[in-house]
């Protein structure tokens, strides 16, 4: 299993530092969040060391997804929350502190801890919408049209 010495979460799966685990299996490992948004927060991880989204293969993306489910459903089950969102960070800028990928499970209630706003920009012309989508459809290798 790839490992990163310094890592906090690379740490929590070789059993060198506690938490409070909730689910684990041969690729993935979920456990609580220690500085909780809201009660149930809690973070679903590779084993392996992987920085971001984009260090992720197929694979591995897809277990820790199937435990992602099973955690969010636990949660919702258990504590019965009015919403839940499911959150990921790539990068600083983008509000990642840990760099060993993870989801985050938050249980949401009415006026919570969280405060998530998307003001899009509603002046943005759409040929320049169009042209954003023709720059990314070249960057993806299959053709919109043959996926
Ligand atoms: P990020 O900001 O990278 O998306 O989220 C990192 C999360 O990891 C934060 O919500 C933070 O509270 C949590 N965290 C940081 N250190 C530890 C730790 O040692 N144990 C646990 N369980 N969570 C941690
Ligand atoms: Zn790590």
């Amino acid at each position: 299993m790839e490992k990163d010495l310094g890592c906090i979460f690379c740490k929590i799966v070789a059993g060198e530092l506690p938490a409070a685990k909730l689910y684990e299996d041969d690729k993935t490992l979920a456990f609580m969040d220690i500085n909780p948004i809201n009660d149930g927060h809690a973070l679903i991880i590779p084993k392996a060391h992987r920085e971001t989204l984009f260090e992720m293969d197929a694979d591995t993306l897809s277990a820790v997804s199937r435990t992602t489910l099973k955690v969010a459903t636990a949660v919702k089950e258990a504590l019965a929350p009015e919403g839940l969102n499911i959150f990921q960070a790539n990068g600083a800028v983008a509000g990642q502190t840990v760099f060993h990928f993870h989801f985050h499970v938050l249980p949401r209630n009415s006026n919570d801890r969280l405060k998530i706003t998307l003001h899009g920009n509603p002046t943005i012309d759409q040929q320049d919408i169009q042209q954003l989508a023709e720059n990314i459809r070249q960057a993806i290798s299959v053709p919109a049209d043959q996926n």
